[in-house]
């Protein structure tokens, strides 16, 4: 059947806003990830107590200096830009490749608190370990450093959710070879998908969520997340009861809990989550990578994105990224 000039002129108009609001939310995504990570910075480890003291309502007082200065992200940003630069050279996930981009960052010293089990994994790497028996073991490495780094998988996979779960494998097995962190990692890949493409409805989330990832603690903890939520739980009091460790199963759940509690705005949610306390830079590294790929960068206060470390650098991975992805549907 031929189409009318008009309605191919409509589709080509639709096509091109679905395209640039996918693009706009993978940028926000990348963007909300460092956001997030840098804003928690300063109170990695504090107590929501100690942070509330440091909150004027609209923003966070100066804290006092812990080795970088305002606006600067942390591990978590840097081993997502690993995981950025790897799907760009390789125009797929690599795992080997993202290995060698691991190894490079660890080389350059520039390490910004990575995380023990990361460490660990780097060392065995670093000696010739291939990449599927690098990865820390045991009930330690439940860690978040998986979940932290995962959104450019999947936004690069948003158009091919059936391949996420075992990308999500290679990409967190290296460093974290344990199936919370694992699972922990898969939640937040999925998420971060499926907002990108603009069909993730906040009421099923969860739900949704859980069904993909399967039994879990982290599955356990996004449903009592989700029972807290329904009960109109404070974001304070939520943290609280969920957790705000480098536990991944804390880390997933409290993250999107602040979602979920203002799912529209960006600005909220990775507050509450550096409010939460203790692992304050990687909860609201997440919550910023999930809420920044619902919203879109048009939706981050544009002084927040001004104001953060290598914005505009993190904003073109995101674009070539977001043109990639295409290539997977
Ligand atoms: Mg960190």
């Amino acid at each position: 059947m031929q189409r009318a000039p008009t309605q191919i002129l409509r589709l080509a108009q639709n096509d091109i806003v679905m395209n640039d609001s996918v693009r706009d939310r993978f940028i926000g995504s990348i963007l909300g990830l460092a956001i997030g990570d840098a804003l928690g910075m300063p109170f990695e480890g504090w107590y929501p107590d100690q942070i509330r003291q440091h909150w004027d309502n609209n923003a966070f007082l100066p804290s006092p200096p812990r080795g970088l200065g305002s606006g600067q992200y942390t591990d978590d940003t840097l081993m997502a830009i690993c995981h950025l630069k790897s799907l760009i050279d390789s125009g797929k996930m690599e795992p080997e490749d993202t290995a060698q981009k691991f190894i490079e960052w660890y080389n350059s010293g520039n390490l910004r608190g990575i995380g023990k089990s990361t460490a660990i994994s780097m060392q065995r790497l670093k000696k010739g370990c291939p990449w599927q028996e690098s990865g820390a073991v045991g009930e330690f490495a439940a860690g978040n450093g998986g979940a932290m780094r995962i959104a450019p998988v999947g936004l690069f996979l948003c158009n091919d959710i059936p391949s996420l779960k075992e990308a999500v494998h290679q990409a967190v097995v290296m460093t974290h070879n344990n199936t919370e962190a694992i699972a922990g990692a898969a939640a937040v890949a999925y998420l971060v998908a499926r907002a990108a493409k603009g069909d993730l409805d906040p009421d099923t989330a969860i739900s949704e969520t859980r069904k993909f990832i399967g039994h879990s603690a982290v599955s356990k903890n996004l449903a009592k997340a989700e029972t807290l939520f329904r009960e109109g739980t404070r974001p304070e009091e939520a943290l609280d009861i969920l957790g705000t460790s480098g536990y991944v199963v804390e880390t997933v759940a409290s993250a999107v809990f602040c979602f979920l509690n203002t799912p529209q705005d960006f600005k909220s949610t990775v507050v509450h989550a550096v409010l939460g306390g203790v692992d304050t830079d990687t909860t609201a590294a997440v919550a910023g990578a999930i809420s920044g790929a619902f919203n879109g960068a048009d939706r981050i206060p544009p002084d927040w994105i001004s104001g953060r470390e290598d914005s505009e650098a993190l904003a073109s991975m995101a674009d070539r990224l977001f043109e990639l992805s295409k290539k997977t549907s």
